[in-house]
């Protein structure tokens, strides 16, 4: 394998090297979307320079290239998860769409009332909302397994809640907020034993880690391009062939029909039938140069890297009287959640811009998992491969700073 030259890799991304507010860029807010190599930038002007035309729709050489490019990203991603077939992967434009494709086309059909949709507290609104919105249709449910105060999953609760009546159970790979790496397997075991399929948020396991979906036995797993170094508006839904077979189109339109009569429509095989319309060819064209950069550098030397960046960062933080960290799961994600006392979040992430440093702040699209902590917000400093202990003492020296002008 390649050695892991971290300055190498940085001269890759053009963004890491401005500036803001007249500070070097610290840019810790990957959980929200990563920053883009070269290498992705130049397969999208690339696409538009020299290939474009639409997808599947002409026998013309340009139409066959974006063809090739679009059906070569699946190829990849297929890999990239190490689905059992390329027709099982779903191309969409991130997880939310993924998410909501599952909601509609497979729950809806089959959720009567007194049935119910079992998630987790630590979902993002993504793995939420559109549970909540199919349950109302059909008079079903949607229960929350709840978490311990180290932002773990209570693995015998989610068990115990998964009873007859839950007709799908859905969880986060890795939290957005926390950073904490559910036990998927053993619950796609648990869930597997009983019949409920299961449903993974893969959004925030991908950037960091190997996935293997056949590894992890769950029947449906959601993936966005855009947090693991592709344009934004693309993404996945990988389902068991058998699920796609049951499932009836969501959205209608071209590119999806096998022959359409006003007698009646007959339609495309999965994946194709979930993909009406013109997709982001060009998105996708980058999502095939981010996996090839993922493999370039090996996620055995992107573990790695991360958890010592992870170590150091939680540390360091550790160190600042009255910093709360949220979430102190075993196995994690390089995502910290925290509050200084006396200071609000949003005041800190808005003095911290000034230093150049950008971190979230707010609910990340997780208020139930707030309300379980009893606070409003938290300030999320997310890392990625690129970064550096040098931002990390950026990052500190920083929050020191700008937390005596709060005090
Ligand atoms: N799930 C999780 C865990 C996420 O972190 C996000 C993005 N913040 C989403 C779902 C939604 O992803 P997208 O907005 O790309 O659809």
């Amino acid at each position: 394998a390649p050695a892991f030259d971290l300055a190498r890799i940085r001269a890759d991304f053009p963004l890491l090297a401005r500036s803001v507010h007249g500070k070097p860029l610290v840019y810790f807010d990957n959980a929200n979307t990563s920053q883009k190599p070269h290498q992705v930038i130049e397969a999208v002007d690339r696409h538009y320079r020299e290939h474009n035309a639409n997808v599947a729709r002409a026998v013309h050489q340009l139409g066959e290239e974006a063809t090739s490019a679009y059906e070569g990203a699946r190829d990849a991603l297929a890999r990239f998860i190490n689905a059992p077939s390329r027709n099982e992967v779903v191309l969409t434009s991130g997880t939310t769409q993924s998410i909501n494709l599952v909601a509609y086309s497979y729950a809806l059909p089959r959720l009567k009332p007194g049935d119910a949709i079992l998630t987790t507290v630590m979902e993002h609104h993504a793995n939420i909302v559109p549970w909540q919105l199919v349950a109302a249709r059909s008079g079903a449910t949607v229960k929350a397994a709840p978490i311990n105060e180290r932002g773990e999953l209570i693995v015998e609760k989610f068990i115990e809640l998964l009873t007859p009546e839950v007709k799908l159970a859905c969880m986060a790979h890795v939290s957005n907020v926390l950073g904490t790496v559910n036990p998927v397997r053993e619950i796609a075991k648990e869930c597997r034993k009983r019949g409920i399929p299961l449903l993974v948020d893969g959004s925030q396991a991908v950037p960091h880690r190997p996935v293997d979906v056949q590894a992890l036995g769950c029947d449906f797993y959601a993936v966005t391009g855009h947090k693991m170094l592709a344009p934004t508006g693309t993404g996945l839904l990988w389902a068991k062939k058998e699920h796609l077979d049951a499932m009836p189109p969501f959205f209608g339109g071209g590119e999806m029909i096998r022959e359409v009569k006003f007698s009646g429509t007959t339609f495309a095989e999965a994946p194709h039938k979930f993909e009406a319309g013109t997709p982001n060819i060009a998105g996708f064209a980058g999502v095939a140069a981010a996996i090839d950069y993922y493999q370039s550098i090996g996620f055995d030397a992107i573990l790695a890297h991360e958890r010592e960046l992870l170590d150091y960062a939680s540390a360091r933080l550790r160190e600042i009287p009255g910093l709360r960290i949220f979430g102190e799961a075993v196995d994690k994600e390089p995502v910290i959640s925290f509050l200084l006392d006396g200071a609000q979040a949003t005041d800190l992430a808005t003095l911290l811009d000034l230093e150049g440093v950008a971190v979230r702040s707010g609910h990340h699209c997780a208020h139930p998992l707030m309300q379980f902590y009893g606070v409003p917000a938290t300030l999320r400093a997310s890392l990625a491969f690129y970064n550096t202990h040098e931002e990390v003492d950026a990052f500190v020296a920083a929050l020191l700073k700008v937390r005596k002008l709060l005090m």
